[in-house]
């Protein structure tokens, strides 16, 4: 039962461009039975069917998985680990910041990395905009956390030059919709995830930071 469950889960998987080993499908898995048993003394999740699970967090989260750029990858406003926990399944070998506001949702996650043995995990329970960490994020993921400027404000603190931030959406955004963007952030793209076993549109929204440089390039010395 279990195994035939983490072939079908592979199999989906690879409809997503994504190929897992072994252990990656049974950790996926492994992680759902986790949030089933937290979810019914916490309400961490409103989706609550095994099936539903697996399409709207397991393999909706893997969706963005190539989309990774970088070692040092951020989730704000994580909630129980969503994209984060299957994307640092999937991805071993990066580093993965799981942030979020409310503590029992670290409390989950801070958990589930514990028990899944997944060493490439740190839960943070803060406001994303009020972290200050020592070096910036490669890639910023955040998944129904905020209107995509309110995101790009969030993520600003945790980025450097040429950070990506991967925003995972419903609808395709209007253009005037992107034309809200701030202006230190460059519109990379913006592509339907086709997540099976999902009946909703879907799609990926990536930024660049793009901060303008503090000084015109080329400004005479002693301007500043
Ligand atoms: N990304 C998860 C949870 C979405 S719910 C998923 O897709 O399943 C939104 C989450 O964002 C909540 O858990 C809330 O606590 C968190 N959140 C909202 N604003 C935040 C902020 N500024 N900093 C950190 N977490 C935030």
């Amino acid at each position: 039962m279990q195994s035939s469950s983490a072939a079908a889960l592979r199999a989906r998987a690879l409809q997503l461009g994504v190929t897992l080993d072994e252990d990656s499908a049974a950790l996926l898995l492994r992680l759902l039975d986790e949030l089933e048993q937290w979810n019914r003394a916490y309400s961490l999740t409103a989706i609550t069917t095994r099936e539903a699970m697996i399409a709207g967090h397991l393999l909706d989260s893997l969706a963005a998985s190539g989309d990774l750029v970088g070692a040092r990858i951020a989730d704000i406003g994580t909630g129980a680990g969503f994209p984060g926990l299957p994307l640092a399944i999937v991805h071993r070998e990066r580093a993965f910041t799981l942030v979020d506001g409310t503590a029992k949702k670290v409390r989950f996650v801070a958990h589930a990395a514990r028990t899944l043995g997944l060493k490439n995990v740190e839960a943070v329970h803060a406001r994303a905009e009020a972290m200050r960490p020592e070096r910036p994020f490669d890639t910023i993921v955040a998944r129904a956390v905020a209107s995509l400027p309110e995101l790009a404000g969030l993520a600003r603190p945790l980025s450097g030059p040429g950070t990506h931030l991967l925003a995972y959406k419903g609808q395709r955004p209007s253009g005037a919709e992107l034309a809200v963007i701030p202006p230190d952030w460059q519109l990379l793209g913006v592509r339907t995830l086709e997540v099976p076993g999902l009946e909703a549109e879907r799609c990926l929204i990536t930024l660049k930071y793009s901060p303008a440089a503090p000084f015109p390039a080329g400004a005479p010395a002693g301007l500043n």
